[in-house]
């Protein structure tokens, strides 16, 4: 076998990605971001395979979650830290009733490149290119904002620097610190789901200061008083992953540095495709989305290319088929997976398989879906003996009324109060809580 190497998807067929027309202001680019220091580092990458590994033993589990994809306009300190905050609200609400640790893994600092349905799109007669996230074009309706510029990757990465800068000082900077259980309750988070979550913060402080008045040493604290958050993304934009792919002295394998994790969406998982290739020699866990489209077969020749020693940890297989069609579809890839005796962690994604148009014309997501969707992995893994190991949702910490249902009920008429997102419609924070309330008993059956 010829070794891998970081420009090898070159030579097979790319799909989703663009054409950039000025080739040299395109190497420039990819020549600048070669140069800067990577984003993530390798140990901290095999960590979180660990991590991954244990979720796959059911001895952790995975939550996965953030924007569809994240805007430039809209980056925002208070954005990224409302985020956080709901993934640790929804990390407590999971541990609780698990009782085992939630992996914290964010759709950030580096979700920009988004594949799309259709090459164009059409509006009043007039078509032009699509948008494809913030680090290729622009999402205005005009012929220049669809131009790919791949300056836009010089600040993706910018900005995926000090967002994850700004998650590094949340998690260890004392504002994760378990002992703030209280102060994570988000102003909006009303109701009875809120009430609930006050009732399980009181019940930790409790534990607290019992630990405490018991003599358990800050030392030994020191695992309450901050977190582990990992940053992962879609790995689309070849140009922009090859040129933060560095060697790791360590081991003498290749990093993707622009994430802990990268994964393969669903439409650019083809076994001898561009983004296959490049996935298949980076040490990094990678995530492959399985939609109803996904052959056994193929998935067998996706988990020896992409997970070739068969680590535990290393390959994480995030089913997206949509609610009602889980039994239909999770039973024949789990069985695939048995047959190969390969080491994967099951995650479930209930929003990709329940986009929906509204009468109003919005693109949403049922929050009854993607609830139903949920039930059924965890149906489908608990009748076949097998682990489900985390959930991967679009959510965000903002109060945006873009998924209708929840407890409190946003209607399509709701939909453009708050629809702020530039591609999927996301939960907003009050959906989050309260999907981990339903997981955490889904966990505890
Ligand atoms: C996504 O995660 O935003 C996405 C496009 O998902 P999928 O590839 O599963 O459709
Ligand atoms: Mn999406």
């Amino acid at each position: 076998m010829t070794e891998w190497q970081k420009s090898n998807w070159r030579n097979k067929p790319r799909i989703q990605m663009p054409d950039y027309t000025d080739a040299d202001a395109l190497h420039a680019v990819e020549a600048q971001l070669s140069q800067y220091p990577p984003l993530v580092f390798a140990g901290e990458a095999r960590r979180l395979k660990d991590a991954l590994g244990a979720a796959s033993r059911g001895e952790a589990f995975l939550l996965q979650g953030g924007d569809c994809a994240e805007s430039f306009e809209q980056f925002s300190a208070d954005g990224i830290r409302d985020t956080f905050k709901v993934m640790l609200q929804m990390a407590m609400v999971l541990t609780y009733g698990a009782k085992v640790p939630v992996v914290k893994v964010g759709r950030m600092a580096g979700q920009f490149a988004k594949p799309r349905s259709a090459p164009t799109e059409t509006v009043d007669g007039v078509e032009l290119p699509s948008y494809r996230g913030d680090i290729i074009n622009e999402l205005a309706f005009t012929p220049e904002a669809r131009i790919p510029d791949p300056k836009k990757m010089l600040q993706a990465y910018t900005q995926a620097a000090a967002t994850l800068n700004l998650l590094r000082a949340f998690s260890t900077g004392g504002y994760a610190d378990v002992h703030q259980v209280h102060a994570w309750t988000l102003g909006f988070v009303e109701g009875e789901k809120a009430a609930r979550y006050r009732e399980m913060a009181g019940r930790i402080s409790d534990t607290l200061d019992f630990m405490k008045a018991a003599g358990v040493t800050s030392d030994r604290l020191h695992s309450l008083q901050t977190v582990d958050f990992y940053t992962s993304h879609e790995s689309l934009l070849l140009e922009y992953e090859e040129a933060l792919t560095r060697l790791d002295s360590t081991s003498g394998k290749w990093l993707a540095g622009s994430g802990h994790m990268i994964w393969i969406g669903d439409r650019t998982r083809q076994p001898d495709g561009a983004h296959v290739e490049f996935a298949s020699g980076v040490l990094n866990p990678v995530g492959l989305k399985c939609g109803p489209t996904t052959t056994a077969e193929d998935l067998k020749v996706l988990m020896a290319k992409l997970n070739p020693e068969n680590e535990e940890g290393k390959l994480t297989l995030i089913a997206r088929f949509g609610a009602g069609k889980v039994a239909e579809h999770l039973p024949r890839l789990v069985k695939a997976v048995q047959e190969e005796g390969a080491n994967v962690t099951w995650v479930c994604d209930p929003m990709h398989g329940n986009t929906i148009k509204s009468a109003t014309g919005y693109k949403t997501r049922p929050f009854d879906s993607v609830l139903r969707e949920v039930q059924d992995f965890f149906g489908v893994h608990n009748a076949e003996g097998t682990i489900p190991g985390g959930v991967h949702f679009e959510m965000t910490g903002l109060d945006v009324t873009e998924c209708t249902g929840g407890v409190r009920d946003v209607t399509e008429e709701n939909l453009s109060d708050r629809y702020h997102t530039a591609c999927d419609p996301r939960l907003n924070a009050s959906q989050s809580l309260e999907l981990a309330f339903l997981v955490g008993e889904e966990l505890t059956k």
